[in-house]
């Protein structure tokens, strides 16, 4: 079961792994590595993302380097927020060796425009990455935020949010069903049916989204084959009391009730009534027909966390241990998202930095070089 998970873990994508020298050096993780090497284009060495290095770019990618990967002390796997945090801090200590291997080559221009990176969607920038067709959920796939708790996801923790509401200034009409509507994953015939008729008229969008799901989705390899792209089971509304469903209405009626305040009243804010295609036979607002539409243009807002769980060793569903060591594994770390224990009330961007800092603080810790200015 651990090997399955750590074997699930890497083929998730192998975020911010980082392996250190131990003092029989890589012993058995040397060909996983090797293979990673292969795999990847070396960023750079001493890697520092925040700060320039004596004035040179540390942006640019070589594609090559001559050492062997046995004179590096820390070798990260992914420049990923939690891995370039990483590497910013170890990179303080001078005598450590460090490098960054990054898959892929050169960015595209794209990331640098708030919002089209998602453009990059089912490219070569993300592996042209699928997730495999279930029947219960996408039949058909800021200005502000608010946090709203049902007791319906998570009633353990009454303080902790389970919904979170997004108001986005514009619909999929915004931009002619352009961007919005392929972000979103919209269908052109639904894009055709109810957004179609409301270009040029002003208009904005809430977004539930659930911050504790009940459905949790898994990954399997596809095959023996470590170069082959692992299969990806989303699971969602999987849930045999369809509780995400549940709260995903609950979340409307909350957007539907700030909608229907006076501040919002006073520019005539109402809801779009036409009914999804593919729910028509519902009566409109009715719960049944929200569970109809939630189905139906239900997608993903990349927040996937808990790939390889920190938990103690006799939790068959742990990865790594509280100090981020791979359980049964020496020299090898996971520090990224994937070590979250489960989903929290936030999106991701913000704890993955976090998450490179902490690692950074233990590993320093655990090799006698954290002094007291790394925790101010
Ligand atoms: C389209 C999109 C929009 C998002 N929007 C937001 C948002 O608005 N706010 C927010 O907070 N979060 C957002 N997220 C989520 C957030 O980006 C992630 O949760 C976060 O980046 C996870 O960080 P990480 O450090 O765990 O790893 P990741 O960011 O997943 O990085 C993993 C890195 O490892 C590299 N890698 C993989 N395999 C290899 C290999 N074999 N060799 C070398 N390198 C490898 C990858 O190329 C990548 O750079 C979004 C995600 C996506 C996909």
């Amino acid at each position: 079961m651990l090997l399955e998970l750590f074997l699930q873990a890497l083929s998730v994508l192998l975020l911010a792994l980082i392996v250190e020298k131990t003092p029989d050096n890589l012993g058995p993780i040397a060909d996983l590595i090797t293979g990673i090497v292969n795999k990847s284009s070396i960023i750079s060495e001493n890697l520092s993302p925040y700060r320039q290095n004596d004035g040179k770019d540390i942006s640019v990618f070589p594609t090559s380097s001559s050492e062997s990967i046995e004179t590096y002390d820390f070798i990260i796997v992914g420049a990923s927020p939690s891995g370039s945090a990483l590497a910013n801090r170890l990179s303080e200590v001078g005598k450590w060796n460090i490098i960054v291997l990054e898959a892929g080559g050169m960015p595209s221009p794209l990331t640098t425009i708030p919002v089209q990176c998602t453009l990059l969607s089912f490219t070569a920038y993300d592996w042209g990455a699928h997730t495999e067709p279930q029947e219960q959920h996408c039949r058909g796939n800021v200005e502000a935020l608010t946090y709203v708790k049902t007791n319906l996801t998570d009633p353990e923790h009454p303080t902790w949010p389970d919904i979170e509401l997004i108001f986005l200034a514009g619909t999929p009409a915004t931009d002619f069903g352009l961007y919005i509507r392929q972000i979103f994953n919209i269908p052109k015939e639904t894009f055709n049916v109810v957004w179609k008729p409301l270009i040029g008229k002003p208009g904005f969008t809430v977004l539930t989204q659930l911050m504790h799901p009940i459905s949790v989705g898994y990954i399997r390899l596809r095959s023996k084959d470590s170069l082959d792209e692992p299969r990806y089971f989303t699971n969602f509304f999987s849930d045999p009391e369809n509780i995400d469903v549940r709260a995903h209405i609950a979340g409307i009626r909350e957007g539907q009730r700030i909608v229907s305040q006076p501040t919002m009243q006073r520019y005539g804010a109402r809801i779009v009534d036409t009914p999804i295609p593919g729910c028509a036979n519902f009566t409109f607002d009715t719960d049944e027909y929200w569970e109809c539409a939630i189905r139906e243009l239900t997608g993903s807002l990349w927040h996937q966390q808990s790939t390889c769980k920190m938990g103690p060793k006799e939790d068959k569903t742990a990865v790594v241990d509280a100090k981020l060591r791979v359980h049964g594994l020496k020299g090898l770390r996971v520090i990224d998202t994937g070590v979250i224990p489960r989903s929290i009330s936030a999106h991701l961007t913000g704890p993955a930095y976090m998450i490179g800092e902490k690692g950074a603080d233990i590993i320093k810790q655990d090799w006698g070089e954290l002094r007291s200015s790394d925790q101010s």
